[in-house]
């Protein structure tokens, strides 16, 4: 298999350590069997078929060997995930494990990212015999127990979970040598960082830390002083770049015609199978519905699901069993699906980094995909946002079937009760964000209360599956009590 990654890999600024012995090799030439890796390990890569190691690996693995703490800016899909799985279970083949007491950690945001690693931990270290624990929700508590009273080498955990263990004295965390903060931009999104700051707390002042995240953004450096000592700096893509091989295209309709258009589209693109992604957690059950109701197979991903039936969806998807998979952002964060054709975005994402993850899931490893987004007028700040991060403008489609409409006819309207969102526009987007980022997490999302529930609750009994597609928009908070109600 030949490894075609669309990135260029590029040294971060501010490093002073020279990285000759790695440069040298450029991203092209490196092999495998130059970055330092034993032959277990090259066995293991060679059974993956692996061919070539990306850029990230190529530049990391190195460094992990010398036990350098490493700040690594690289999305999921550029092979990071190897990137420090292969150098730790190196590292981990010496010394052994003690009841309770795991010698590394790697922490990740969701459950499918923890399962996902897991995964490839079992690969690469298969002529290796390491011991795991995978520690997320919606798994009984006993069977982890288990695996902690044997003695894991590495622990792949949410940080709810871990926590959980922690304080039910399962788990000590005091001979972790090497730490993995994986995925920290949407640790932050998901309110996590406390729980990382406690969990680090918990472990020895001298250990090796891997931080990984897909964008920069200046808190993530200082997060980075916090948790890291002198990281070597590793970036493998611009932060917020959207890879070349996926074809973009907007399609600008009013909310109320957004499901019309997403069929339109179903039947006019060339789908084997798709992402659909939904802001809001109620929405994906709506949208999955109405799928339903006209014919098309459609599973769903969220944050209320319990893992079995999880598992079952991704299986289902992954097998071809269904094509189309209606999620929102952290559900299907780091989903690691081979050769997705397409990705909708039924919304357009209020934070501009979701639109690049979400793009991100097709156009993998050198395959072109597709992504088209559902615009409707009020959403084109989201839009301009987005574009001034990606630097990218979106092409316009017009569907024959699907009456568009245009961004400027907002403004034309008079200022009635959509006039007044410009002044407002701030604070529905704030509360949008904090709704997006409490939705769905491993099930133990700790920052914030749900203020609005009530407020929430109403909104949804307005809206049966063929009822209208959007609550009123433009209001902010101050929705009246009688537009909330369902017409009688
Ligand atoms: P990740 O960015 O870690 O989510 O990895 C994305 C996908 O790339 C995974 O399916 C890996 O199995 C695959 N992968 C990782 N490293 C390589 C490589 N050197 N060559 C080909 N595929 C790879």
């Amino acid at each position: 298999m030949v490894c075609a990654y669309p990135i260029t890999a590029i040294e971060w600024m501010g490093d002073s350590e020279t990285t000759e012995g790695i440069a040298a090799h450029s991203m092209d030439d490196t092999t495998f069997q130059d970055l330092g890796l034993s032959d277990e390990i090259l066995r293991a890569i060679g059974d993956a078929g692996y061919d070539t190691p990306t850029p990230i690996q190529a530049q990391a693995i190195p460094y992990v060997l010398m036990n350098r703490d490493i700040m690594g800016c690289a999305q999921t899909g550029t092979g990071k995930t190897a990137s420090f799985t292969l150098p730790m279970i190196d590292i981990l083949a010496q010394g052994r494990a003690r009841a309770r007491m795991p010698r590394s950690l790697i922490l990740e945001p969701t459950r499918e990212l923890a399962a996902q690693v897991a995964e490839q931990f079992d690969i690469y270290g298969k002529h290796q015999n390491l011991s795991k624990a995978l520690l997320i929700g919606g798994v009984s508590f006993e069977d982890q127990d288990r695996l902690l009273d044997r003695g894991v080498d590495v622990l792949i955990a949410t940080p709810g979970r871990l926590l959980d263990h922690f304080e039910r004295g399962r788990v000590l965390l005091s001979d972790v040598k090497l730490l993995v903060i994986d995925e920290a931009d949407r640790m932050l999104d998901m309110g996590f960082i406390p729980d990382v700051e406690k969990i680090v707390s918990l472990m020895p002042k001298i250990r090796q830390t891997l931080m990984f995240s897909a964008t920069m953004p200046p808190v993530m450096r200082r997060l980075a002083d916090q948790f890291l000592m002198n990281p070597k700096e590793i970036t493998v893509s611009p932060p917020a770049s959207t890879a070349e091989t996926v074809s973009q295209s907007l399609v600008v309709v009013g909310h109320r015609e957004k499901r019309s258009a997403l069929r339109a589209l179903l039947r006019s693109e060339d789908v084997r199978n798709a992402l659909i992604f939904c802001n809001r957690k109620r929405d994906v059950s709506v949208v999955q519905n109405s799928l339903k109701r006209h014919g098309f197979e459609a599973g769903s991903l969220h944050g209320d699901m319990d893992q079995f039936q999880r598992t079952d969806t991704l299986e289902a998807f992954k097998n071809g069993d269904i094509k189309l998979l209606v999620c929102s952002d952290v559900a299907a964060r780091g989903l690691d699906i081979e050769a997705m054709s397409h990705v909708f975005n039924f919304d357009v994402p209020i934070n501009a980094d979701d639109y690049v993850h979400r793009i991100g899931r097709t156009g993998r490893a050198g395959r072109s995909g597709r992504a088209i987004t559902l615009a409707a007028p009020d959403e084109k700040r989201y839009l301009d946002t987005i574009v001034g991060l990606t630097g990218v403008e979106i092409p316009r489609l017009e569907l024959d079937e699907v009456e568009s409409t245009d961004f400027e006819e907002e403004d034309d309207k008079p200022r009635g009760r959509r006039g007044r969102s410009g002044s407002r526009s701030k604070k529905p987007s704030d509360n949008a964000k904090q709704e997006a980022a409490k939705s769905d997490d491993d099930g133990s999302v700790r920052n914030g209360k749900s203020r609005n529930s009530k407020r929430k609750k109403a909104r949804e009994n307005v809206r049966d599956d063929d009822g209208p597609d959007e609550t009123p928009v433009g209001l902010g908070d101050h929705v009246p009590a009688f537009l909330l109600r369902a017409p009688k």
